[in-house]
């Protein structure tokens, strides 16, 4: 028997449900586009300032002419990371129907290590792998290696002056890979722990000012926890240092065996 008046009523509680999926959409878009506006404006008022100092004094004065260039390009190298930036999140909204593939965890973290040692002389770096050593997690390599890219730059950049200390630690429970980012820098206080995964959001704006950055890495890796249903966390104390923790699925294969 068919009930016509459920049958449209359960029609108009797929429709209302699709309409609030799209308004959420359509107002996070909305979001992000002001968020983004917002944020440019800064470096552009910094560097229409200094183009207007250099039409004025950059022919006679030569001090004038070599810091405002100087400071230009700093500016537009601010614009192009934060576009570049935006740019990868706006690329993994789109590959939201997407195949994933299964990624060697320890290789890559090697791989990548390895890459970071060379650039970072520096910096001493640590590797603990406490998992199974073909063991695979369910990501796109590519992805994988830029999440964890991110945080070693930060916990390098968020150091301070000196040697830094970066250690990268790989386990593994039941269902999910977990790698662990921990660096003895200046840590981040509670209140801006529970902030630092929001697009934009940099803690201590006065201090991080000499520290480059856009505010958008950590938010670029929520958004890859999100994507392949995993998670990513922080614990830090403010002049000790800080850890995060990115805890992705293993391999489906793994459980097909
Ligand atoms: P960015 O580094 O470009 O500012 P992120 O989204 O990567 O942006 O980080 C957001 C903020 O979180 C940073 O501005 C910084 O205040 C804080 N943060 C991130 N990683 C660390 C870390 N390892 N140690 C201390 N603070 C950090």
């Amino acid at each position: 028997e068919i009930n016509s008046g459920d049958e449209i009523e359960e029609l108009a509680d797929v429709f209302n449900k699709m309409m609030y999926k799209t308004h959420d959409y359509i107002e996070g878009q909305e979001r992000f586009v002001s968020d983004v506006s917002h944020e440019l404006r800064a470096p552009l008022a910094v560097l229409d300032g200094h183009v207007n100092l250099l039409l004025r004094w950059g022919k006679d004065d030569p001090e004038q002419l070599k810091e405002s260039l100087e400071a230009s390009r700093q500016e537009i190298k601010k614009m192009s990371s934060m576009i570049q930036d935006m740019l990868d999140i706006t690329r993994l909204k789109q590959s939201d129907e997407f195949q994933t593939e299964e990624t060697e965890v320890v290789g890559s973290v090697t791989d990548l290590m390895n890459n970071m040692e060379m650039i970072h002389q520096t910096c001493s770096f640590a590797f603990e792998a406490n998992l199974e050593p073909h063991a695979k997690a369910q990501i796109y390599k590519n992805h994988y290696v830029q999440a964890l890219t991110i945080l070693i730059d930060n916990a390098i950049k968020y150091s301070g002056a000196g040697q830094s200390y970066v250690k990268v630690t790989l386990s593994e429970d039941d269902r999910n890979i977990i790698t662990s980012v921990s660096d003895r820098g200046m840590g981040i206080c509670e209140e801006d722990q529970a902030h630092v995964f929001e697009r934009f959001f940099r803690a201590d704006k006065a201090r991080n000012r000499e520290i480059g950055g856009t505010g958008l890495g950590l938010s670029i890796i929520a958004n890859i926890a999100q994507m392949y249903h995993g998670s990513v966390s922080v614990k830090s104390e403010l002049g000790e240092g800080s850890t995060f923790t990115l805890v992705l699925p293993k391999a489906e294969s793994l459980y097909n065996l």
